[in-house]
C-alpha cells in the first residue's frame, strides 16, 4: 500500500526505485488487462473528485472536512501533501464506477478520499496499532496465532484505504524476490506447528501470474503446510484480476485454498466484483469476507445486513467485521462498540446463523482476534 506503482510519480524517486520489481512486472509489454488497469489507476483526489463532479478536496468543507487548502498543517505538524507523498491516493477505474456521482457522502468514495481529519492527532492512536513489528519472526514473515503465519508478499496494493492500518508498515524491510524470501521460507520449513500460511502484504495479488506460482511452487513443497489463505482486496477493487490463470494457480496447489476478500458495503458487490465472487466459489475456492466497522460508511444495521445479505447470495460468507485498528489518521473513521453489539444483535434477528460475521479486535498479544460480544 505504501507507494504508488506510478508513472511519473517525480516527487518519490526513492520510492519507485524501491517497488522497481513490482513496476518491471506493471510496465511490461503483453501486460494482462488487470495490470493495464491498475497502472491507470485515479493517483490524485483532484482528479478523483472530477471524475465524480463534485468539488476538490479543500474546496468543500462537508465533503472532506476540510476549512481550508491542502497544504493546511495538522495538530502534529505535518500537511496534508506530505501524508499523501507517504500514501498517496490510489482508486482503479472500476471501483470508481461504482460510486454516485456528485455525491461527497457516497460510502466508497469516503474509503478512498483523502481528508483534512488524518492530520489529527488522537490520544489512543499510534503507527503499529496491532504490534506488527513484535511479531516478525523471519524478513516479511509474522506470526501472531498458533498454526498460522502471515507472509507480507508485497507492499502495493491495488486501491488505498484512508482507514488502513498497515499504511505505516515498513514494507522495504520486507524481501521481495523469491532468492531473498528464501531465509525466511527456511524458517517457516523449521517451524512444523504452521498449517496455515496467509499471504498478505499490501495485497498479493498485485503479483503477477508468475511469480506467485514460483511462491506458491514453494510453498506446496512445505509439507506441514496444509492450507493457503489469500488476504485480498483485489477481487473488490480491480475484478479483473480475477482471471481463470488466478484460480488455477490456487486449484493446482497442493494446498487448500481459502480467499479473504474485503468489502464494506453492499454496493461495492456488483457488476464485475460480484461475477468475481461468483466465479472464484464455483472454481472451488471458499471465500469469506472481512470488513471494518467505519463511521457514516456502513455504521447502521441495514447496511450491514444488505452487505451479508449479498455475500451470502454470491457464495461468499461473512467472516469478521473488525473494530477499526487505532492507527494515526484514522481516528475519525472509528465508531463506538456498542454500537458494533448492537448491530451485530440485530444481524442474528434478521439472517441465519452462518451470514452473521464476527464482530472482533485485535489487541497486541491475545492468542487470536478478540471477539467483542
Ligand atoms: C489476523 C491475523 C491472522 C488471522 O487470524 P484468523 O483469526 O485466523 O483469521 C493471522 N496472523 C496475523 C498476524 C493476523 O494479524
Ligand atoms: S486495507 Fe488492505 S487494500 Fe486497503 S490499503 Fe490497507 S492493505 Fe491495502
Amino acid at each position: 500500500m505504501i507507494k504508488n506503482l506510478a508513472s511519473g510519480d517525480k516527487t518519490a524517486p526513492k520510492a519507485i526505485s524501491r517497488d522497481r520489481e513490482t513496476i518491471s512486472v506493471i510496465t511490461s509489454k503483453n501486460k494482462p488487462q488487470w495490470q493495464r488497469e491498475l497502472a491507470n489507476a485515479i493517483r490524485s483526489a483532484d482528479l478523483l473528485c472530477e471524475r465524480l463532479g463534485l468539488k476538490a478536496i479543500g474546496h468543500d468543507s462537508k465533503a472532506t472536512g476540510a476549512e481550508s487548502n491542502s497544504t493546511q498543517k495538522g495538530t502534529n505538524g505535518h500537511s496534508l501533501q506530505s501524508i499523501l507523498r507517504q500514501f498517496p491516493v490510489l482508486v482503479p477505474e472500476s471501483f470508481l464506477r461504482r460510486m454516485t456521482p456528485r455525491d461527497p457522502r457516497d460510502p466508497l468514495l469516503l474509503q478512498v478520499l483523502p481528508s483534512f481529519h488524518e492530520l489529527d492527532k488522537t490520544v489512543g492512536y499510534s503507527f503499529d496499532p496491532v504490534g506488527d513489528r513484535q511479531s516478525v519472526f523471519a524478513p516479511g514473515m509474522l506470526q501472531k496465532y498458533r498454526g498460522r503465519a502471515l507472509m507480507i508478499t508485497v507492499g502495493q496494493c491495488a486501491v488505498h484505504c484512508r482507514y488502513c492500518f498497515r499504511r505505516n508498515y515498513p514494507y522495504h524491510q520486507s524481501p521481495r524476490s523469491l532468492e531473498q524470501w528464501e531465509p525466511s521460507l527456511e524458517k517457516l520449513r523449521q517451524n512444523r506447528q504452521i498449517e496455515e500460511i496467509i499471504l498478505s502484504g499490501g495485497d498479493p495479488l498485485v503479483l503477477g501470474d508468475q511469480r506467485l506460482a514460483k511462491l506458491i511452487g514453494r510453498l506446496d513443497a512445505i509439507d506441514h503446510l496444509k492450507r493457503i489463505r489469500i488476504h485480498t482486496r483485489l477481487p473488490i477493487v480491480l475484478p479483473s484480476r480475477v482471471t481463470e490463470g488466478l484460480l488455477d494457480l490456487f486449484r493446482n496447489s497442493r494446498l487448500q485454498p481459502i480467499f479473504v476478500v474485503h468489502a464494506n458495503h453492499p454496493n461495492e458487490l456488483v457488476d464485475d466484483c460480484a461475477e468475481a465472487i461468483v466465479r472464484t466459489v464455483r472454481a472451488g475456492i471458499p471465500v469469506l469476507n472481512q470488513a471494518v466497522l467505519l463511521k457514516g460508511i456502513n455504521d447502521t444495521t441495514e447496511t450491514q445486513a444488505e452487505l451479508c445479505r449479498r455475500l451470502i447470495n454470491l457464495g461468499a460468507i461473512p467472516y469478521y467485521l473488525h473494530q477499526l485498528d487505532r492507527v494515526e489518521g484514522a481516528a475519525h473513521f472509528e465508531t463506538g462498540v456498542t454500537l458494533g453489539k448492537k448491530i451485530i444483535d440485530e444481524l442474528k434477528q434478521q439472517l441465519p446463523g452462518y451470514a452473521v460475521p464476527k464482530y472482533v479486535r485485535e489487541i497486541p498479544g491475545e492468542p487470536g482476534k478478540t471477539e467483542l460480544t
